[in-house]
């Protein structure tokens, strides 16, 4: 339920100036860290995220390994001081393990396990500072890294998070509409078919918001999707960013 002593929309402009579909600033750099094997920072609105790859490396432990492809392992992890909630214990909790493990599932849908048996594929995304929709800023920041590290994927993963405040739909929700406002609903899908690798909701909407929102997620997957490929196109060139299909 929205809170209605925060006005999160007036004269159709939300809190930071922003009109009801603009998404925020985002930032998409590869290649960050020296010794991970694919790295990547995004700067999204007031979100900072650097993820790192490590593999296809050998499994450990063992038992884990599956002779028929490579395991994905992910974590997703804030700092102690992404933001003013935050205190005391950086590590897992309820909220970061779920996260995780959305990104897993996002990422298995698109990298070739299947190419590198017995083998893990490791994803590593910490949040520096957090500002509303961490989990899309880090998939956006992983499948960035996984591209640098040069492993092979189906098709290039798009995130954004889209929801409802002061009863207009809105698209990359900012951390005061994440929490105040009525239904908050992070996205990625696959860019060439469109298809939902994670969905999550937060609140309530009509069956025809959630479409409505869906393909206002799907139009401002364009822009992500041109960032991207900006991001890899600024490191490897053109060819590249053609070979990885992702314009
Ligand atoms: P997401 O960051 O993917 O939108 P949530 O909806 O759980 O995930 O959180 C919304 C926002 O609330 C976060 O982006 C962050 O700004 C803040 N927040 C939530 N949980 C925490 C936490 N444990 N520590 C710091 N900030 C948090």
């Amino acid at each position: 339920m929205e809170n209605k002593e925060i006005e999160l929309i007036v004269n159709g402009k939300r809190l930071d100036g922003r009109g009801l579909h603009d998404l925020r600033p985002i930032k998409i750099k590869v290649g960050v860290l020296e010794d991970a094997d694919g790295s990547a920072s995004v700067e999204w609105g007031g979100n900072k995220v650097v993820a790192g790859v490590y593999g296809p490396r050998e499994c450990i432990p063992r038992h884990m390994e599956n002779p028929y492809k490579a395991i994905v392992k992910c974590q997703y992890m804030m700092s102690t001081f992404c933001s003013l909630e935050e205190h005391g214990r950086m590590g897992p909790n309820r909220r970061s393990v779920e996260i995780s493990k959305v990104i897993r599932q996002a990422l298995e849908n698109v990298i070739m396990v299947e190419l590198f048996p017995k083998s893990q594929i490791e994803v590593y995304a910490i949040v520096l500072q957090a500002d509303g929709g961490t989990r899309i800023s880090a998939l956006t920041a992983a499948v960035a890294a996984l591209m640098d590290a040069g492993i092979p994927l189906r098709d290039t993963v798009i995130g954004v998070s889209v929801g409802k405040a002061g009863d207009k739909l809105i698209a990359d929700l900012g951390k005061m509409e994440d929490n105040f406002g009525q239904s908050d609903v992070p996205i990625a899908f696959t860019n060439r078919d469109k298809d939902i690798v994670l969905l999550q909701m937060d609140g309530l909407l009509t069956k025809d918001e959630l479409s409505k929102i869906i393909d206002l997620a799907f139009r401002k997957g364009e822009d992500i999707n041109q960032l991207q490929r900006k991001a890899i196109e600024n490191k490897y060139g053109e060819t590249v960013s053609k070979r990885l299909r992702i314009g």
